[in-house]
């Protein structure tokens, strides 16, 4: 079910640093424990390095976070240059957690835009590629090749700046839905006020309906049949998209007053973390193994079969 309004009295389950991931995983992955890749996409500048940490800050020790910054990342960290992988390894609720993050190029800066979609999805394509070659093969120490440690991204957010839908957004999420679980994500939506937010909302959802652009359905933390326990909803729409606000230490501070980024009245980041990580994290997994197949296994077997038949003629 998708989110049906967010309850201003209800804390978000992902304030919380549990995953929750009892409730969705088999208890004989416990030892081996899951990975899940993130892929964060959009023009640079729209602040998705600071969102990243703000997404992972109950999870990922600080201290972990910047020490994986300072491997990883270039020293100028306001700007994204090229496709990188910031690996976290994490425990949580007693499972070891591979979080990746794929931070890509913002386009606008050296790359025209072609290219840069072209590089985004050449390296989705590289990860199907290498799970088609490690699932052809014998799992190495018993470990599985299946769901859990699979090398797959299984999340895209897609990043789209706050009142600007441009048509190359659309493009790129057309070509992206086909091989990755896509989420919509509006950036910097404390420049917006609640009335163009909601609108902003209900344009890019109807521009992507109108090009069947299929995005992924995250699962609600607070399904709509459990009792309302607040009498406030916030805004008349509901993600999807999700309207997020990032800050470094939590608030962004106006003349006009303070923006905390973990309130679900001024941000998503809170409710996108529990539905991403909380509820959905297997069901996206789930959901990347059919688009793999959809999207590239069974093609690939067609081409490996064809060439077999006139290697042996
Ligand atoms: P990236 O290039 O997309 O990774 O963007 P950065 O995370 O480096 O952020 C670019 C600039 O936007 C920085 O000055 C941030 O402080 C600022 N910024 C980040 N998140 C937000 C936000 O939610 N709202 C506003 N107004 N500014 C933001």
């Amino acid at each position: 079910a998708r989110i049906g309004g967010v309850m201003q009295s209800e804390p978000p389950l992902a304030t919380t640093k549990s995953l929750r991931l009892t409730a969705q995983l088999q208890s004989e992955w416990q030892k081996a424990g899951i990975n899940f890749r993130v892929m964060l996409v959009g023009e640079s500048g729209l602040g998705k390095s600071t969102f990243t940490r703000a997404l992972f800050r109950p999870y990922v020790p600080e201290q972990q976070m910047s020490e994986d910054e300072r491997i990883s990342r270039d020293p100028i960290r306001a700007r994204t240059t090229k496709i990188h992988e910031i690996v976290h390894d994490i425990e949580n609720d007693g499972y070891p957690i591979e979080f990746t993050v794929v931070d890509c190029p913002g386009y606008g800066d050296s790359m025209d835009s072609t290219s840069w979609i072209d590089a985004i999805v050449k390296y989705i394509t590289s990860r199907f590629e290498q799970h088609y070659v490690a699932s052809a093969s014998p799992p190495v120490n018993g470990a599985s090749n299946g769901l859990q440690r699979d090398g797959l991204v299984h999340v895209c957010l897609y990043f789209i700046a706050a009142h600007r839908l441009k048509g190359i957004d659309i493009e790129f999420m057309q070509r992206l839905e086909k091989h990755v679980n896509l989420v919509p994500v509006i950036a910097k939506a404390d420049t917006m006020t609640i009335a163009e937010r909601d609108s902003f909302r209900r344009l890019i959802l109807s521009e992507l309906r109108h090009r069947d652009v299929r995005i992924f359905e995250l699962e609600d933390p607070h399904p709509s049949d459990a009792p309302p326990s607040g009498p406030m909803r916030v805004g008349t729409t509901a993600p999807p998209p999700f309207a997020v606000c990032a800050a470094e230490d939590g608030n962004r501070v106006y003349p006009w007053g303070v923006c905390n980024v973990e309130d679900p009245s001024h941000s998503d980041l809170s409710v996108l973390r529990s539905m991403l990580f909380a509820t959905s994290m297997l069901s996206a997994k789930r959901r990347t193994l059919q688009l793999y197949e959809e999207a590239y296994a069974a093609d690939r077997r067609r081409r490996e079969h064809a060439q077999s038949l006139s290697q042996s003629r």
